[in-house]
């Protein structure tokens, strides 16, 4: 069993590597986003303020999460509903920063993802997987792209799927995450002190996910599997 962690700041890529590695590898890719988004869903739809952080934690109890998989695509399940199509917004995303703030709500996700690790080879993106969650990972990269490059990848995502928005607005938005995700006191996104750096602002997918390849294949024996 291999556990990679892959962490980073939002819009670094991580999704689209971690995805083309986990199938090269034929290991389990684990969004750990979708956890804290389905939150942020929950929160949103019932009308209560990203910042109520009394009210948040209360409806903890009535939330059950899980992630399924099917043909290495991940679902993410909330109270039996499939919400992975509907977690993907601006605004969700903002939710999901300020709920993941929480120690409560983090420490209340901490089994589902560290479960998943225990019973696959895992490659899991996040921003505490090195640090928290998989402390004991055999691979730890922390891949990094400035806020601009980052910006772009988003917006030009977000254009393709027909949301309405301005490369400010997301660059915008990119820059106030990445605060709120890397000075919060919980589980700050911040690299371990055993991670490899991966900037790829001048790399396309390609090349990223060859430069990933080459950190794993230096810490663990790929023999067999590529
Ligand atoms: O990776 P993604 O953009 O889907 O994450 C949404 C938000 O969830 C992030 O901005 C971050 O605040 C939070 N998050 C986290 N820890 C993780 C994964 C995501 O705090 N492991």
């Amino acid at each position: 069993m291999i556990k990679i962690a892959l962490d980073g700041p939002s819009g670094a890529g991580k999704s689209t590597v971690a995805k083309a590695i986990a199938k090269k590898l034929s290991i389990v890719y684990v969004d750990t986003g979708a956890l804290y988004r389905s939150i942020g869903l929950f929160i949103n739809r019932l009308g209560i303020d990203k910042t109520d952080k009394e009210n948040i934690i209360g409806q903890l109890k009535n939330i059950s999460l899980s992630l399924e998989y099917k043909d290495g695509v991940q679902s993410v399940i909330l109270n039996g509903e499939d919400v992975s199509g509907l977690i993907r917004t601006g605004e969700i995303a903002m939710y999901a920063s300020a709920v993941s703030a929480i120690p409560e709500v983090r420490a209340f996700l901490l089994d589902t993802q560290r479960d998943i690790a225990r019973k696959n080879s895992v490659i899991m993106d996040g921003r505490d997987i090195g640090t928290v969650i998989l402390p004991d990972a055999e691979v730890k990269i922390f891949m990094v792209a400035s806020p601009e490059a980052r910006a772009k990848r988003r917006y030009l995502e977000f254009i393709e799927k027909g949301e309405s928005c301005t490369y400010e607005s997301v660059l915008k938005d990119i820059v106030e995450r990445d605060k709120n995700d890397s000075t919060r006191k919980v589980a700050p996104a911040i690299p371990a002190e055993d991670a490899v750096f991966l900037d790829n602002s001048d790399l396309d997918i390609e090349g990223t996910v060859n430069k990933a390849i080459e950190i794993i294949s230096s810490k663990v024996n790929l023999e067999g599997l590529i």
